[in-house]
């Protein structure tokens, strides 16, 4: 009888694997479509705000996707498909030279990326990157490469050399999502970094105890002592935005600034600091 109901959970199980795989194989399908087609993929931004001034220092550029019949597709559920699918380069090249086009018009303006670890661990991709910079006139010290802690765990030397020559240009380095990973506190002393992004799962915990504000207190400090920016992501309340500020941290990004933007907000935004939008893209 456990041999049957442990078969039937396999076929279960079979079944649910088999449409997820038919499902992820149709979205591969239309993604690429949609990297051949116009209009389809757009970057939007999200502004990077100076705790202590509040003003706009820059903006994280974040990858959004308008398919025909599906609509607006969460890039939690494509980016998964475009990295298993080796189209993850194809998209983060479209994203780089969007973000660098948009970026020099906006001189000084730091713009951040998100680079996935299929891209990182492709020994061409420093080399890519350099090519997307001078195609576009961007200056490397206004360009930022956020980068999660799984990258790192696999590919060491690569990851490592592609991070160097990063640096050495005068590109930085944020770690994203800081603390959710297993061995974060061993990155710091491997990897050469000049930021740490909290994880917003630290923010959104900090009015309902003290657990999360110890903690941000400790990464700041950790962070701060070994030369490094902290930036927290998904503040959402003012009162999470005061702790944050008295905590210490350089940047705040999240729902309370503005949600991610189109090229034409954030354009005013960067123009006019206090510039009041609501708009989501
Ligand atoms: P991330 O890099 O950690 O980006 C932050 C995510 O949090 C974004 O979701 C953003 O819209 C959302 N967010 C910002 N402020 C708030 C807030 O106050 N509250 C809440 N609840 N959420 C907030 P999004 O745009 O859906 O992106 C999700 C993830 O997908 C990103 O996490 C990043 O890992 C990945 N991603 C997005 N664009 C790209 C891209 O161009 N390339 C790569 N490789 N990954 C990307
Ligand atoms: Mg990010
Ligand atoms: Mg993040
Ligand atoms: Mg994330």
């Amino acid at each position: 009888e456990a041999k049957a109901a442990g078969r039937n959970r396999a076929v279960l199980y079979h079944d649910q694997m088999d449409q997820q795989l038919q499902t992820q194989h149709w979205i591969e399908g239309e993604l690429r479509k949609a990297l051949k087609a116009d209009g389809q993929l757009s970057v939007a931004y999200q502004p990077l705000v100076a705790a202590s001034s509040q003003q706009t220092v820059g903006a994280e550029a974040l990858v959004r996707w308008t398919h025909p019949t599906l609509g607006r597709v969460s890039p939690a559920r494509f980016i998964p498909v475009a990295e298993t699918s080796g189209l993850i380069e194809e998209l983060g090249t479209f994203v780089l030279r969007q973000a660098c086009k948009m970026g020099v018009r906006h001189q000084g303006k730091r713009i951040a990326v998100n680079i996935s670890p299929t891209q990182l661990r492709n020994p061409a991709f420093p080399q890519a990157l350099f090519s997307v910079l001078r195609e576009t006139g961007m200056s490397p010290e206004n360009l930022e490469l956020e980068i999660t802690e799984s990258i790192l765990l696999d590919d060491e030397k690569t990851a490592n050399s592609a991070l160097t020559a990063f640096r050495e240009k005068g590109i930085r380095i944020a770690l994203d999502d800081f603390g959710t990973g297993y061995s974060s506190l061993n990155y710091l002393k491997r990897y050469p970094v000049d930021r740490i992004k909290i994880d917003q799962s630290f923010v959104r915990q900090l009015n309902e105890g003290h657990a999360s504000v110890a903690i941000v207190q400790a990464l700041v400090s950790l962070a701060h002592a070994m030369n490094m920016d902290v930036t927290a992501e998904g503040v959402e309340t003012s009162e999470q935005a005061r702790i944050l500020t008295q905590l210490r941290c350089n940047t705040l990004q999240g729902y309370l600034f503005s949600h991610p933007i189109d090229e034409a907000e954030i354009s005013a935004w960067f123009a006019e600091p206090e510039y009041p939008t609501a708009a989501t893209a």
